[in-house]
């Protein structure tokens, strides 16, 4: 099966459309979501409501949480705390509802998936260095562990020596290890690299593809302003970080 993985939308309807056209030209045969639909961009409904149409499965991140009141905002920084607040203001109650009905994690016979870490998923860790990753792989018992929450598309090997970034193009994962792999984020990139990033995951021949696509900043970070959001929200998008 090829499958597209995409995580950490938040709100950017110019980067979430850009993601579904390359998901088209990939023939995926289903698309999956690992959160963070909302939270920092200004279409939170859009995104829902495309993600909801589009995805066969649909996880829960910590800003959809944050969005709907379910997780404490307390340890956000001063701009993810207004964009949240922002959201939930915004949000049409049907989509609120909708995000309230999302789960913690995926299982398929090929991978594990979840937003943030396999471990205490509720207290959404940052896999961000090879310790943190070898406690999260205690906590799942297959061979590969999807994860988006950072924002920064690497992997983790067990017992591997560190993360490996993941460079644009085809990474295979051979059958004798166990991995976390992080796809990146469509709609706020953090890895100095502006374009927005996603997966493409043949689960037969355990190949991801990795994604990185130019999209309309432009438009993106000009309706973050016009909301009166953060303008560092903006700013971010075009630096990609
Ligand atoms: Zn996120």
């Amino acid at each position: 099966m090829i499958l597209a993985i995409l995580s950490d939308i938040h709100g950017n309807l110019e980067a979430l459309e850009t993601a579904l056209r390359c998901i088209d030209e990939e023939k995926a045969d289903e698309v999956l979501c690992l959160g963070d639909v909302v939270g920092y961009g200004a279409n939170p409904n859009e995104c829902v409501e495309s993600v909801r149409a589009l995805c066969s499965h649909v996880l829960l991140g910590n800003h959809d949480a944050a969005a709907i009141g379910t997780t404490s905002i307390e340890t956000f920084n001063a701009h993810a705390r207004r964009s949240a607040l922002w959201t939930r203001e915004a949000l049409a109650p049907e989509n609120s509802e909708y995000l309230r009905s999302l789960p913690l994690d995926y299982r398929t016979v090929d991978f594990y998936a979840v937003h943030a870490s396999p471990n205490e998923r509720e207290e959404w860790h940052y896999i961000v260095n090879q310790s943190i990753a070898e406690e999260a792989f205690l906590a799942f018992p297959d061979e590969i562990c999807f994860i988006g929450h950072s924002h920064l598309p690497m992997f983790f090997r067990e017992g591997g020596a560190r993360g490996v970034r993941i460079p644009e193009g085809t990474v295979h994962f051979p059958k004798d290890g166990r991995y976390i792999i992080n796809v990146g984020s469509v709609g706020q990139p953090r890895d100095n690299d502006p374009r927005l990033s996603f997966g493409i995951y043949d689960t037969a021949e355990r190949k991801l593809k990795l994604r990185r696509e130019a999209y309309d900043i432009a438009s993106a970070s000009a309706k973050i302003l016009k909301a009166g959001l953060p303008e560092m929200l903006a700013t971010r998008l075009r630096l990609g970080v």
